[in-house]
């Protein structure tokens, strides 16, 4: 089966018992065994069967089933935020006295993860410029837990070599960690071009119109250990594992991602090819443009699409502030790929918290805007921007 009919077509083993068409929502804490031996063998993991719903719950099962059948990984964990997939899979990687090798340029909260929450349990954070090889190689050493990355950097778009650094990263024995929320993990294969473990915010493109969060582990069983403590440590001992209504929601979400994201995706290149020729944007950033310097490596490692985030430059804060203030359509909201195309300025926003410094070493400007591009017409969702940006201009 092609990926779309995977989608829709990977049924739960066990037949519902009145035949339902969709995967039924087990709104339940707690499953009934027949007996003590049975009982026995699935706490002791001799059998594989749901017994509670903090670490296995069939309709969530059923949604892992789903991506698993599409990204081809050995074993995928559903969790209740994007966050949870990246801090779980941390908390499974690293030790005291260990580092992790990764970049200033990453999703803020992932950036005070590494750099504040970790630190405090003696993992040391090497922020280091990943798109530099020699930089990289000098920083992993005994002691390093993984590399850890974004495909495409949020607010930056910096697109690092993945082959590459998975060659530094196989060499020397540790897992290559990437966050793949930037573009569908049906779009192309990461564990083809060396990554080991995959984390998605599945509240972004899978969710299907921004119903819900939720973050996906996908593992590619390259490090046994890893793929064992996933299901038989985190789950149980961090708690975070996904809720069955939410799941419902997210595979709900996966059987349309195809189609939403085709049209997203083309709506967002055509909106940055109009932007990049608009005279008050100084700057548009999108993997897509043939001008832009990770379009070749974007292109050879993700294929022909570029997601539906794309930043824009105008030439001050105030200038960014007025446009935000102006749309008309485009939603002032944060979030990423929801079927509404939404505007957020980053730097007074996720990265608030943030001091001026923190953000200058994390190239976080306050003349950028980021755009997340929806499934509206793309001459409405264009006008509106068009007559924000007149009104930033003064016009
Ligand atoms: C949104 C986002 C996250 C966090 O996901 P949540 O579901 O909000 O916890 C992590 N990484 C990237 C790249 C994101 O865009």
């Amino acid at each position: 089966m092609k990926k779309q009919t995977k989608a829709l077509h990977t049924d739960y083993p066990r037949k519902d018992a009145y035949g339902a068409l969709s995967m039924p929502v087990y709104h339940a804490a707690a499953f009934e065994f027949d007996n003590a031996a049975e009982m026995s063998d699935v706490f002791c993991g001799r059998v594989i069967a749901p017994d509670y719903s903090r670490v296995m719950n069939p309709t969530v099962t059923n949604f892992e089933d789903r991506v698993k059948a599409l990204a081809g990984a050995s074993s995928v964990v559903a969790l209740n935020s994007g966050m949870a997939a990246i801090s779980n899979t941390l908390f499974g990687l690293v030790r005291a006295g260990g580092n992790i090798v990764t970049s200033r340029h990453m999703f803020g909260n992932t950036f005070s993860f590494i750099t504040e929450t970790l630190p405090r349990l003696g993992v040391e954070p090497r922020m280091k410029d990943l798109t530099d090889l020699a930089q990289v190689e000098a920083a992993v050493d005994g002691n390093t837990a993984c590399i850890y990355l974004e495909i495409i950097t949020n607010p930056q778009m910096e697109v690092a070599d993945l082959s590459a650094l998975a060659e530094i990263a196989h060499r020397h024995g540790i897992p290559l960690v990437a966050d793949t929320t930037m573009i569908p993990f049906t779009e192309f294969s990461s564990s083809a071009l060396g990554v080991d473990i995959e984390v998605v915010s599945s509240t972004k493109y899978l969710s299907g119109g921004a119903t819900s969060i939720g973050g996906l582990i996908l593992d590619y069983g390259h490090f046994p250990e890893f793929t064992k403590m996933t299901k038989g440590e985190l789950l149980f001992n961090l708690g975070a594992y996904m809720t069955p209504h939410v799941a419902y929601m997210q595979t709900l979400g996966l059987e349309t991602l195809n189609a939403r994201y085709a049209v997203q995706s083309s709506n967002a290149l055509e909106i940055a090819r109009r932007l990049s020729r608009h005279p008050a944007v100084l700057h548009t950033g999108y993997t897509g443009l043939e001008d832009n310097p990770f379009h070749e490596l974007s292109l050879r490692q993700f294929g022909p699409t570029a997601g539906a985030m794309v930043t824009i430059d105008l030439e001050s804060q105030e200038a960014c502030f007025k446009f935000i203030d102006s749309l008309k359509l485009v939603y002032r909201a944060t979030n990423l790929f929801d079927s509404r195309s939404l505007a957020i300025h980053p730097y007074s926003t996720i990265f608030g918290p943030f001091s001026a410094e923190k953000k200058r070493e994390m190239d976080v400007l306050d003349t950028t805007i980021r755009l997340s591009i929806g499934l509206e017409d793309v001459d409405d969702i264009y006008a509106d921007l068009c007559q924000a940006l007149d009104a930033a201009a003064g016009k």
